[in-house]
């Protein structure tokens, strides 16, 4: 059966093709309301069935424990790097731990807040040992899969002074659980595994709450956001109906036996091998992130023969797999294999790879 080309996009990303069609079919009436979910008020009670349906869902999928509340909000991963040490810091300190781009510029952009201390810092392709974090410090930030580098944390740190854990999961959320009783707050874009660019998710333990500096916006302050329902200004409303059917989907999400969250990590898991053990078979490939920390979403990695990298682009494009650029910053190339991309996707990377190795390698 014919099917749309394989999206290795790094976010904006791949969607469910179910939810694009449910989307489509009700763009010009939401449930016999008369209005597309982007002409609604957000305040009005199609909207906010709307939106408590979606987080109950999220809620229930990441098991996420009634002490923490969730905030659907803006300003993207960025956004958070400014607002988290203007919710969290107290203008104090702030130790990072630097694993790649991401937390390497949420370290630089505390620093427009808080004392910031690089507790421990790796060469984008590991985990680096050997924290020194303080006790006094306001939280402890990580990046929990670093997008361009490719290396993710596949257990949570157990941070033991007291000190919250910030955790930037933007671009593996959704794709595992998360370990809740070593998090105090969770942020990422929606632009990976949840849905459209535009909504920001923070999940946040209460007891952070209610700490902001004086020159936080309002609408960027988490007491303020988490006391009006994440509607004190309006929300990206059409994103969180997005994500809201992409949480239904998660839900339905059958596989290997499993259903859910479940389902959806062990597919991840059984995608991510597939594709590692045809790059390490490969002469023609390499991905350098150390086997313990290798991303199960964002797999960069390089031709020996950097000569070739336009050939692969143009004949990948043409065999259906689109946007395995990879990033600006570390050249190469990356497949990033989020919760929508199907296992047949990661098959059809694997047998380009031969492929196109048997011609030119
Ligand atoms: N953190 C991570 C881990 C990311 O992958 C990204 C975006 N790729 C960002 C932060 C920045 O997100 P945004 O562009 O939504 O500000």
């Amino acid at each position: 059966t014919a099917h749309r080309p394989f999206n290795f996009s790094a976010g904006p990303a791949t969607l469910p093709e179910p939810v694009l069609r449910q989307v489509a079919a009700e763009m010009l009436d939401w449930g016999g309301s008369g209005m597309s979910v982007m002409e609604m008020s957000h305040r009005g009670k199609e909207f906010i069935s709307i939106a408590e349906a979606a987080e109950r869902d999220l809620r229930e999928l990441l098991s996420v424990p009634p002490h923490f509340r969730v905030l659907f909000m803006q300003g993207g991963g960025l956004g958070e790097n400014a607002i988290v040490p203007m919710n969290l810091s107290r203008g104090g300190k702030v130790d990072v731990v630097v694993t790649g781009s991401w937390s390497r510029k949420s370290a630089a952009e505390a620093r427009r807040y808080a004392d910031v201390h690089v507790a421990a810092e790796g060469n984008g392709r590991e985990i680096p040992r050997d924290w020194r974090l303080r006790d006094d410090a306001a939280y402890v930030h990580v990046c929990t899969n670093e997008t361009i580098d490719g290396v993710e944390f596949h257990d949570l740190p157990l941070v033991d002074n007291g000190v919250p854990l910030v955790i930037d999961c933007s671009s593996h959320m959704l794709s595992r659980p998360i370990d809740w009783s070593r998090v105090g707050l969770a942020f990422g874009g929606a632009q990976k595994n949840i849905g459209p660019a535009g909504l920001t998710l923070v999940f946040v333990r209460e007891d952070l709450l209610g700490h902001a500096m004086s020159i936080c916006p309002s609408a960027f302050n988490y007491e303020t956001v988490a006391a009006a329902q994440s509607m004190y200004n309006t929300p990206p409303t059409f994103a969180i109906y997005v994500a809201g059917l992409v949480f239904q989907w998660a839900k339905a999400f059958e596989y290997a036996g499993k259903q859910g969250l479940a389902a959806i990590e062990q597919r991840n898991i059984d995608k991510a091998a597939l594709l590692y053990q045809a790059l390490d078979g490969a002469s023609l490939y390499e991905n350098r992130v150390q086997a313990n920390c290798r991303s199960r979403m964002n797999v960069p990695f390089y031709l020996k023969d950097e000569r070739l990298n336009d050939a692969f682009l143009t004949e990948a494009k043409a065999a259906g797999l689109l946007q395995l650029k990879g990033h600006k910053t570390v050249g190469g190339m990356r497949a990033s294999i989020y919760n929508a991309m199907p296992l047949e996707g990661v098959q059809a990377l694997v047998a380009f790879l031969k492929d196109f190795e048997a011609r030119h390698g």
